[in-house]
């Protein structure tokens, strides 16, 4: 429905209907009778709107609609997002999900491998002690080992999770997962680096194995980034690399190993913590030591590269090089205009310096 779309698009920008009438041809009055379905704007006015709102005008006839269910925030505890930035996040991962369900339904074969966990994992999870296997389980129903995860985006992508990343870059916004019918969703705030991206992405993901299964006395969150670093770092490699017990932790030893796993140096000091190689008070005295350098907020020496999801740029490409889509229609999917599509399919402009 056009009302909805519209309504859906102008709270995705943050507009007011004041604010929306200040960029258009048309009065707030009017905007808002086409949010009630009692009017609908001429080619002209439809051609503005598309334009103060950031979207193609295709997108107001879309006809997907995408529920989020069981809305996960990281940031629930730690950071306080306002009510605006929280509706313009979603509203931004809908339509993206929105894209994906139509590039989907434009395939001959559905390619989009379905999401899948270990038919293994136990019920009922009562100690974060116990997440450490599920890590590897997991791990090992995706074939990954037990090595470092080179991009865990792709890897993400490439066993069914839908992975986002979200143009509102509102700093206090790191991540959140969400399940919608048949997909499992994980989005991350895109300023992020690497390793921060990456522990967001693997605790997301922790949400989506284990809130079914946590106890109730168990927090949630915890769990989640429990599940994390084990993901990211399985026990069995923490004491290979750390050994069983140590007195103490280098720090540039943690910041090679970050380059390794892409594992923060402070996630470091858990993981060793949490495996029994390092007493509690070790952990302490280790921390202290970071907070008085700052480097719990911002880690020294080079920072882990962030990573980008590729999977539905690649495949809306596939599909045009198939035929079974045209270039409008992909340019549209991709929310870019036909010229660029064009000039990226022509490789004219490689480094994509002006291009997202
Ligand atoms: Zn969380």
């Amino acid at each position: 429905m056009f009302c909805e779309r519209l309504h859906q698009a102008r709270r995705a920008s943050g507009l007011s209907l004041r604010k929306l009438a200040e960029q258009v041809s048309v009065s707030a009055m009017m905007l808002s009778k086409y949010e009630r379905g009692e009017s609908m704007p001429s080619s002209g006015v439809l051609l503005e709107l598309s334009d103060a709102l950031g979207v193609r005008a295709e997108y107001f006839f879309r006809t997907v609609n995408i529920n989020l269910e069981r809305v996960e925030h990281r940031n629930k505890h730690r950071w306080k997002l306002s009510k605006l930035a929280e509706t313009k996040v979603l509203a931004d991962v809908r339509d993206q999900l929105e894209r994906w369900h139509e590039l989907d339904e434009l395939l001959p074969a559905p390619w989009s491998v379905q999401f899948s966990l270990p038919h293994d994992l136990p019920d009922s999870i009562t100690t974060l002690d116990e997440i450490e296997t599920v890590a590897v389980q997991v791990r090992q129903h995706w074939k990954l080992g037990l090595n470092p995860i080179p991009d865990l985006m792709d890897t993400l992508e490439a066993r069914g999770v839908k992975v986002f990343t979200t143009r509102f870059d509102d700093p206090r916004f790191e991540g959140m997962s969400a399940r919608t019918g048949k997909h499992h969703v994980v989005v991350v705030g895109r300023m992020w680096s690497g390793d921060r991206q990456r522990f967001t992405l693997a605790h997301e993901l922790g949400h989506l194995v284990l809130d079914d299964r946590i106890a109730d006395d168990l927090d949630k969150e915890e769990a989640a980034d429990r599940f994390a670093g084990a993901f990211l770092v399985p026990a069995v490699m923490v004491v290979e690399t750390l050994g069983t017990r140590r007195r103490s932790l280098e720090i540039y030893e943690l910041y090679l190993l970050k380059q390794e796993f892409g594992l923060s140096i402070g996630a470091w000091t858990y993981r060793a913590l949490d495996n029994g190689v390092i007493a509690k008070a070790t952990h302490s005295a280790i921390w202290r030591m970071l907070v008085g350098k700052g480097w719990d907020k911002a880690e020294p020496g080079d920072q882990y590269p962030p990573e980008t999801p590729r999977l539905f740029e690649q495949t809306v490409y596939r599909a045009l090089g198939e035929d079974w889509i045209s270039e409008s229609k992909a340019a549209e999917l991709l929310s870019i205009s036909v010229r660029e599509l064009v000039t990226h399919r022509r490789m004219e402009r490689v480094d994509g310096d002006s291009c997202q």
